[in-house]
């Protein structure tokens, strides 16, 4: 039985995503006590230098591991636009020069895109969830596929929501409710592989 059994830990600080495999792992691992960096001792994190989104996932996921030595489970995501060649990747986060900073990421986007014709705006938002632990690694990639829009719509979501309509629907991310994006949602999708993946291989002994 690995260290620190019934936990384990996500490598983040973002209550939300805590809060979202909280939700997804709870069904399949009721037991299963999901802990953030806020509850481990504290590590130097390593800068997300990765050029892929697996890469990015796994070495966090490596970290957290080695200095908690609980389970780890960590993710990378962003939003890949065609016209701008799957840009901007894994610089979704700091595209307009300034980490987090949602509004001038996505502002920037748009004026990219402005001579792009409409039928050109296809785009992809991309999650890659790895976890690593005492018997190994593994990564899943899940994919929402769709186009963007040139007027963000909707106060929901964060990051580049407002202006990204997934297939098959008219309302943006920013529109629909959280439990709504989440169902098809990269992420969602990401994380729902690895809770299966560890209801599979490791449930009995966390
Ligand atoms: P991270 O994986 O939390 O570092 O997210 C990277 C960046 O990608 C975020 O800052 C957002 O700009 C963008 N992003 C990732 N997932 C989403 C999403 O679900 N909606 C909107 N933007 C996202």
């Amino acid at each position: 039985m690995s260290q620190g059994a019934g936990k384990i830990l996500l490598a983040s600080r973002n209550a939300k995503k805590l809060a979202e495999l909280r939700r997804i792992l709870g069904p399949q691992l009721p037991h299963l006590e999901v802990l953030g960096l806020d509850d481990v001792a504290p590590y130097d994190e390593a800068p997300e230098t990765g050029a892929t989104f697996a890469e990015n996932a796994l070495a966090k996921a490596r970290d957290g591991f080695a200095h908690s030595g609980l389970s780890t489970v960590a993710d990378d995501s962003g939003i890949a636009v065609d016209a701008l060649n799957g840009m901007p990747g894994v610089l979704s986060a700091r595209w307009a020069g300034q980490h987090g900073d949602d509004e001038a990421n996505l502002r920037l986007v748009l004026a990219q895109l402005s001579d792009t014709p409409d039928e050109r705006l296809g785009a992809a938002f991309i999650c890659a969830a790895a976890l690593v632990g005492p018997d190994g690694e593994t990564v899943v990639e899940g994919r929402m596929q769709g186009r963007l829009v040139r007027e963000p719509r909707g106060a929901n979501g964060f990051g580049y929501d407002p202006i990204f309509v997934a297939d098959g629907l008219d309302l943006t991310n920013g529109e629909l409710a959280p439990a709504e994006k989440d169902a098809i949602s990269h992420r969602g999708k990401a994380l729902r592989a690895i809770a299966e993946y560890l209801a599979k291989t490791e449930g009995d002994e966390l």
